[in-house]
């Protein structure tokens, strides 16, 4: 069999693996080995991408320039490998979806960069093979003409990855909370910008592909692209950001695979389309979740402004509560549920909720959890963070499946959570959360909020449920008012 039968053998091997990987992240039982059995697919991918740097005449070029291949991938995995063990090292959990942002944009980068660096190959060798002749220029572009389908890919590549670059890089600011990019950008020019950059796009990349071997108007591709990422994702605020990351993950897929095709990598093409479709199934499922439509949350630039006002909300309505209290009411129920919400990992009180949950237990009680399925800052946040504690799978209930149940739930405990709780997107048509299922926690009998304050949650609004007649509030850090509730249990 010849060396690039065996790449291609490799390549398949690693498309199944991949395959069989997504299937086993389904179920939760699964999922550990569906993650070893896809980094064995990506190890093999790059073991077989490395050796078919060998069989292409690309080698030969790179060659001549001084450095072998094998020690330019080398530096790069390297250079690569050392950054990114850092930031996984040092980025804490709660900053997740930040980095899981940052790497979206990564990957839409590097495409980009693929594609472009591919193009300058692919135009330098025409030039160079044709120099010897009278008509060189028009030899040249006489050889690219029939590159329609690679000026596609190229021209897709560009721009979808230069789009998930610069759209992760506001999506991860905004994640960060960093104060420039908090409030969302809802003037109503935004869409007349957005308008001119569409076309000014679609007439660059007309012109790439009557054009194939044009690498400066591919740079005017990328930077129209990089500004459609940020024109794009600057709206989008409040609870629309779930959407939108799940997005961003599926353009990072969408663009490798078009840079497949500019390269003729077949696993590049099967991997990034299997991301695309996956990541867009994702969006499907949020924007369900979420009650709305794609177009919406793309062109909606829901704010984060409410007509609601915190003083109005709380003034004088508020109770709070200490952890004996609460110890007293909980003493009596028969059934409680537990919502998590983004504030419980940053007070990583996972395991401690596992604790009170036992407690709770022994003396007869049943609990449960409610999943919200934006609660936290990425898809599946609650469910990771408790399983981290070995909370069983099964005690895990959707939102559609467990709010039925909340008025007969005798306590609802609410660590951390706000806006996926927050009563305002049933009542308030103005609030950037209208029309988001929320979980109707407000119809147990008792509900118990722990939060440290009477702040807002990522949308920015207040919360309704705070000053709610049948409410207490627990003003603490998530995972002490959790200790000192279990020591109270323990206690009474
Ligand atoms: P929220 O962001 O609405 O609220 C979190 C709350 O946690 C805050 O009000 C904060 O109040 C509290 N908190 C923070 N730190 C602590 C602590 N140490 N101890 C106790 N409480 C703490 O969280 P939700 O989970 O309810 O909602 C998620 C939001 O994030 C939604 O708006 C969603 O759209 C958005 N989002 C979700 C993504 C996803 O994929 N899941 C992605 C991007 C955005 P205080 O400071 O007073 O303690």
């Amino acid at each position: 069999m010849s060396p690039q039968a065996w790449i291609n053998l490799a390549y398949l091997a690693a498309s199944m693996l991949f395959i069989v990987a997504f299937k086993l992240m389904t179920g939760p039982r699964t999922a550990v080995k569906g993650n070893y059995l896809g980094g064995a697919g990506m190890a093999l991918a790059l073991a077989a991408a490395s050796a078919a740097c060998f069989e292409k005449d690309v080698v030969a070029s790179v060659a001549r320039s001084g450095a072998t291949p094998l020690v330019l991938l080398g530096v790069a995995a390297v250079i690569g490998g050392v950054i990114g063990a850092v930031m996984a090292v040092r980025y804490p959990m709660t900053g997740m979806p930040q980095m899981v942002a940052l790497l979206n944009g990564f990957g839409g980068a590097a495409s980009a960069l693929v594609a472009g660096a591919e193009l300058w190959n692919m135009t330098r060798r025409a030039v160079e093979t044709g120099s010897e002749r009278a008509d060189a220029a028009a030899w040249a572009a006489s050889q690219l003409a029939p590159w329609t389908q690679f000026a596609i890919a190229t021209a897709l590549t560009g721009l979808i990855g230069a789009v998930t670059f610069w759209g992760s890089f506001v999506a991860f600011a905004k994640l960060e909370e960093l104060p420039a990019f908090k409030k969302a950008w809802t003037d109503p020019k935004r869409h007349w910008v957005n308008l001119g950059l569409a076309i000014a796009t679609a007439l660059v990349i007309w012109g790439l592909c009557a054009n194939p071997g044009s690498v400066a108007l591919y740079i005017l591709l990328v930077l129209l692209g990089s500004g459609l990422g940020c024109t794009l994702t600057l709206p989008i605020g409040g609870a629309d950001m779930p959407v939108v990351i799940c997005l961003l993950n599926s353009y990072s897929g969408l663009a490798a695979a078009a840079a497949g095709f500019v390269i003729d990598n077949s696993v590049l093409v099967i991997a990034g389309s299997l991301v695309g479709a996956s990541g867009l199934i994702l969006t499907a499922i949020m924007c369900r979740a979420m009650n709305r439509s794609l177009v919406g949350v793309l062109f909606g630039g829901l704010g984060t402004t409410s007509a609601a006002n915190a003083d109005d909300v709380y003034a004088g309505k508020v109770k709070s509560a200490s952890a004996e209290e609460i110890a007293m009411v909980l003493e009596g129920a028969d059934r409680v549920v537990i919502v998590p919400g983004y504030g419980l990992a940053v007070a990583q009180a996972q395991h401690a909720v596992r604790e009170l949950a036992t407690a709770l237990e022994k003396r007869g009680t049943t609990v449960e959890y409610a999943i919200h399925p934006v609660a936290g800052r990425m898809p599946g946040h609650m469910n990771v963070l408790l399983a981290e504690a070995d909370i069983p799978y099964e005690k895990l209930r959707e939102m559609d499946d467990i709010n039925p149940t909340f008025p007969e739930t005798d306590v609802a405990i609410v660590i951390g959570a706000n806006d996926v709780v927050n009563p305002a997107a049933r009542t308030d048509p103005q609030s950037p959360i209208a029309g988001m299922p929320i979980l109707d926690v407000d119809k147990a009998k008792t509900v118990v909020v722990v939060k440290r304050s009477l702040s807002p949650g990522f949308a920015g609004i207040p919360n309704p449920l705070f000053a709610a007649d049948n409410t207490l509030m627990y003003f603490a850090d998530g995972k002490k008012a959790i200790l000192d509730l279990t020591a109270a249990l323990h206690g009474a």
